[in-house]
């Protein structure tokens, strides 16, 4: 068995549309990001790499490369978990926290959660939570939304 952590943020702007988990949020604001800034699939993909003991997505698709821009975030979590089924691992479970003062998070759980665990296309526990700052910080004023994920990998046999 092996644990891993991701965490992740991107700043929240007008005119771009909002992804948490794959699901296409209806809010006014937007994560800004090279790619279509989806915090949750970051960071998910982030803890799987870790457990896997493989390089981080900033290593995996650089901010650089003009070929990750815009790029749909469910293909980070679907690499992340090709590249640790080649290390040898398969994801048991995936616990992901949603900081954020607005959207509410407990309206749109399901489809997030039922969208993760299709990227993810074999049966693997996937849990997730919202949570406010408390009108802490740039994530309390509304203007970033966090993530932070932990993934449990089982080691596949032969
Ligand atoms: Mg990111």
């Amino acid at each position: 068995m092996r644990i891993g952590l991701g965490y992740d943020v991107h700043k929240l702007v007008e005119g771009r549309p909002l992804y948490l988990g794959g699901v296409k949020i209806p809010y006014p604001k937007g994560l800004l990001g090279h790619s279509d800034g989806d915090v949750v699939l970051h960071a998910a993909a982030d803890a799987i790499l870790g457990a896997a003991g493989l390089p981080d997505i900033g290593e995996l698709f650089p901010d650089t490369d003009f070929k990750y821009r815009n790029l749909d975030s469910k293909k980070i979590l679907e690499e992340a978990l090709r590249l640790a089924s080649k290390a040898g691992f398969s994801l048991l479970s995936l616990d992901i926290v949603i900081i954020c003062e607005e959207p509410k998070i407990i309206p749109v759980k399901r489809q997030i959660v039922d969208s993760i665990k299709k990227i993810i296309g074999y049966p693997a526990h996937v849990n997730v939570k919202g949570k406010t700052a408390e009108g802490l910080g740039e994530i309390g004023k509304g203007e970033a939304i966090a993530s932070i994920s932990v993934a449990l990998l089982e080691e596949i046999d032969g």
